[in-house]
This record gives C-alpha cells, structure tokens and sequence, in this order.
C-alpha cells in the first residue's frame, strides 16, 4: 500500500455515512446537507423558479469529463447546486404548470432514509424492514380503494407507465396463457379511451401487444368514455377471435381529470364473459394515477361537510367522489403518490385485487439461481425490474403516516377549490370559457378569445361548425401566443407560469382544440393568486391582439 493509496483512503472514507456510531461524523453528514439547502436558498427570490431563468446549456454538458482526481465533498456540492439553476419551484404559489407535485418533508426524509440504508425490495434478503414499508405502503392504499387487504398485493414501480405495463402483462397472460414463454402468438386488443395516457400504447408496445392493437374509444364531453362505444369495440373484437388483453379504464385523465364509469365497465366485462362463454376474464386495469388520493372522501360526510369548504367545491368533491369510490371493481390500479400524493419522483404502486394474479407473471425459482437462498418475501420473482429502490415506498409511508386521511382532504379539497375559484372567474367573463367544465378537479382547460366573440356559443360552433375550423386554428394561435406572454411575464416576476396543452380534444372534423391549461397542486395556493390569472391572460391577449398578432 503506497502513501497515496493509503491517504486517498483515508480520505474518501469520510466521504461515506460511517457504519458505527460516530456522532462528530453524521454532525457533519447533516452538515453537508445543511450547507448545500443553504445555498439553494441563495437562489430563492419571490419567482417561481431558482436563480434567474435559463435554458438548459447542452453544448457545455456533453464536454463533461471524469476528472482524473477527486474533489473534496465540499467543492462537489456547489456543483450540484449548480445543477437548480433556473428550476421551477412547483410548490410556489405562482406556479401552476403540470400535474408535478412539491415534495413534502415527510416524503422527503422517506427517500433520504431509504437512499442512505440503501435496501433492494427484490427480496426482503436485502429489503428488510423496507420491504415491510412497501407491504405496510400497499396494505394502507389497498383499503383506501377499497380492496381487501388480506387478499390483494402490491409492488411499487416505475411510475404509471410501470403500472399499466404491470396491469396489461398481467391480463394478456390471463387472455393468452403462456405469452410469457411463447410470445403472443394470438390477436389481441387493448381497450381503452381516447383521452388515456399515451403510456398505454406505449405499454403495449413493449409488451408485443403493438401500439395499432389499441382500441382507442371516443369519449363523452366530460371526457369519460362512452359505455356503448366500449361495448361495439370489445363485441368487435371478440367477434373477430380476437382476445381482449385488458380494458384500461382512466380515472383521472391528465390534462382534463376526465374520470370513466368503473362501474358499467366492470358490468360490461362481467356481461361479456357470459355472452361470449369466455374463457378467461378481460383485465381491468384502472389507470388511478391521478385519481386515487380521492378515495380519502370516501367517508366524508359531504352535507355536514366538517372542513367547511365552499358549495362549488363540495359539489366538485362529491361528484369526482361518485365516479371514483368503485375503484374496488378494478383487478388491478396504478397509483401514483409522486402526482397526487405528495412523495417525490418515484413513488408509484401497482396492485392487484387478487394477489395471486402475480402468479400469472411468476418465474422459476430454478431461473435465478443466486437469488432468494433466504427470506419470505420475494417481489423480484414477479417483478419486471430486479433490484428496486426503497425510496418509493418510504416516500409513500411517509406522507401518508403524515397526513392521514384528514390530511389529504385538507390538501385535496384545497386544490379543487382554488381551481373553483379560477373557474367561477372564467365562467364571468364575456371573453373566456372553461372547456372542461364537466370535469371537477385541480385542473382548468380555458381558452381566451378576442373581445366580442360569443363565447355561449363559440363552443359548441368550434367543435361542430365547419365553416368555423379556420377560426379554431387562429384561436389556437391566439392562446398559444397568449401562453408564451403570460408566462414570460410570471417568469420575470409578474403572475402565474401556467401550461398550456395543444390538444384537449379534436373538433369532431379533426382539428385540435388547444387550451390554457392551470394545474393546482401546491398547498401554498391562495385565492388571489387565481383570480390574477384571469387579469394577466386578459391583458396578454389585449398585447398580442394590439401588436404583432397576425
Ligand atoms: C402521468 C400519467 C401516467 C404516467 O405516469 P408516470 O408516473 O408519469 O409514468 C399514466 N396515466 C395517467 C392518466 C397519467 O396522468
């Protein structure tokens, strides 16, 4: 061992949380960390964002190199505080982007814990007590939905999009039993609606299932799918010998909260199964990414209403409630608590009603030869990923030990009613309408038009008119336009970052309908801010229509 060797050892091992108890040491641990949230607050101002505005410089990241020598923990750092330039602050009251959460401390300490102890969920060999997080995670969202916890199962995934994959392989191996070994040999379809997440044609790619053989049926103007729509295409398919993979139901669709009637779906599917002697059952998947936190007004008694929120919210809280209390009907959900969960980027869960249905996606102990020589549980004999983090399931422990349900409605119940307050705006305004006004959750699909144009009327003319197709084009670039000034204004100091989506639904000739798009989701919300946003988008438009519109 040459004096450098030995040095650079002694070195980086204080680099490292030490294994035995060193108070001094995790002093400095903690430290460490304080001084680097230390200087993020440096980058705070009261914008939306930290430092000033940026793009990404991708010229200067591909010349990044391993240095030949370390550095020392406190000069790397600074450079990864380097890497919060110009990044949004979700959790900032003038921040209504996407369906992107802000983090909360619970969540927080959850990942910290879980990366610092590092356990491997594959196998509770090396999850330990973390593997019980995941099961205590599982077993507390499996009786929020409704499912039984003794009989269903749950793994914690990569995201919604690990979710649906996870839902729809389980189901095309109940269609065609044996897919896992011989491929699927047999046509198969699945159903779902037009306004699902485009994760489900990618799902089917990867499964082999191919992106064409999703059936992708229309939807009603609350963008929920229309039963009689779903019942020609499943009866289609089954007529032409084809077997029905999955029906994936969106409770919850991303860009309008559009929510699908479980129920008929699930009355549909049990119909076919006796109609067409099937045999096996279709699989339904409920794509409840978004909507599941709403199960915690489950037992909310809305008339005495203890939390006290306005009428229009009540009224939006019980009628997503309506629709989304048959969660339990579904054989399997995907739940994302890093989008209506509080948890921080990746905290996702996929469960099945039944826990025995992983046993259709099981492999032989015999085919992996080095794992699971002790333990009880083991996910990775049914899971699509080997190692998996704990960090998704401690995020989830956390903000829901944290929370409870209380917390959630308090939290839930905010953010639809400030979305109520932005919409009772719009819908006072001459000039403006809420596209997705049948819809009742966090987020306001609304378009601005130039003064006098009929908006009781422009709808419906926009949709179906068409003589009037050229005129939804140049409305579309008149809110695009609008979008881009609004935001440069919020980013210089002055409103809200709103979003903007450049299709919430196709007029029925085919032309996009673009829409202003405002996704609450940060506690830190107040009434003032969304009623500001209907003065700046006005005063953009009154700028774009003024100079350079063309
Ligand atoms: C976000 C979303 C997904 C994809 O989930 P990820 O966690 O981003 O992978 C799937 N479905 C719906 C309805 C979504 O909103």
């Amino acid at each position: 061992m040459s004096p450098r060797y030995r040095q650079l050892l002694e070195d980086l091992r204080r680099q490292f949380p030490q294994p035995v108890s060193d108070p001094v040491h995790d002093a400095y641990f903690v430290f460490t960390i304080l001084r680097a949230l230390d200087q993020v607050d440096a980058l705070k101002s009261q914008m939306p964002m930290l430092g000033a505005p940026r793009e990404p410089d991708y010229a200067e990241a591909v010349a990044a190199r391993l240095a030949p020598e370390g550095r020392s923990l406190e000069a790397t750092v600074p450079q990864l505080v380097a890497q919060l330039q110009g990044m949004f602050l979700w959790g900032h009251p003038q921040s209504q982007v996407n369906v992107i959460t802000h983090p909360s401390i619970a969540g927080i300490i959850g990942v910290l814990l879980a990366s610092t102890y590092n356990p491997n969920l594959c196998s509770d060999e090396s999850g330990r007590g973390f593997s019980e997080a995941e099961v205590k995670a599982s077993s507390m969202a499996s009786a929020l939905v409704g499912y039984d916890p003794a009989r269903s199962g749950g793994v914690f995934t990569f995201g919604g999009t690990g979710c649906l994959l996870y839902g729809m392989k389980i189901g095309l191996e109940k269609a065609v039993p044996g897919a896992m070994r011989r491929g699927v040999r047999e046509p198969v379809v699945v159903l779902a609606s037009e306004h699902c997440h485009y994760a489900v044609l990618n799902a089917a790619g990867w499964l082999g299932i191919g992106q064409e053989s999703v059936v992708r049926v229309s939807t009603h103007l609350d963008n929920s799918l229309k039963i009689d729509a779903l019942a020609a295409a499943a009866r289609q398919a089954l007529g032409e010998g084809k077997r029905i993979a999955a029906i994936v139901a969106t409770m919850g669709s991303t860009d309008a909260f559009g929510i699908d009637d479980l129920r008929a779906v699930r009355t549909l599917r049990d119909n076919l199964v006796r109609e067409f002697e099937l045999d096996y059952t279709p699989h339904i998947h409920a794509d409840a990414v978004i909507g599941w936190a709403w199960s915690v007004f489950n037992d909310y008694d809305f008339t005495a209403n203890l939390l006290g929120f306005r009428g229009r919210t009540v009224r939006a809280l019980a009628l997503a409630h309506n629709r989304l209390q048959h969660l339990r009907l579904a054989d399997s959900i995907g739940i994302d608590f890093h989008k209506t969960g509080y948890a921080p980027y990746i905290s996702s869960l996929f469960l099945v009603r039944e826990a025995a249905d992983f046993g259709t996606i099981a492999r032989d102990r015999d085919s992996m030869p080095y794992l699971y020589q002790s333990g009880t549980h083991h996910p990775g004999m049914y899971t699509l990923e080997t190692s998996r983090s704990g960090t998704g399931p401690m995020a989830a422990l956390a903000t829901m030990l944290m929370l409870g349900r209380e917390g959630f409605q308090t939290l839930l119940g905010h953010i639809v009613e400030m979305a109520e307050v932005l919409r009772e705006g719009l819908e006072a305004h001459p000039d403006l309408t809420v596209l997705n006004g049948d819809n009742v959750g966090p987020v306001t699909l609304f378009r601005v038009y130039p003064p006098g144009v009929d908006t009781f009327t422009v709808k419906d003319r926009e949709r179906s008119d068409p003589s009037f197709q050229t005129k939804v084009e140049e409305y579309n670039r008149l809110n695009r336009r609008v979008f881009e000034r609004v935001n440069a204004e919020a980013l210089a100091g002055g409103g809200v970052v709103i979003s903007m989506t450049d299709c919430y639904r196709h007029t029925d000739h085919g032309i996009p309908i673009a829409a202003l798009k405002s996704y609450v989701l940060s506690p830190f919300t107040e009434e003032d801010r969304m009623r500001s946003i209907i003065d700046h988008v006005l005063a953009a438009r009154d700028e774009v229509l003024g100079r350079d519109y063309d």
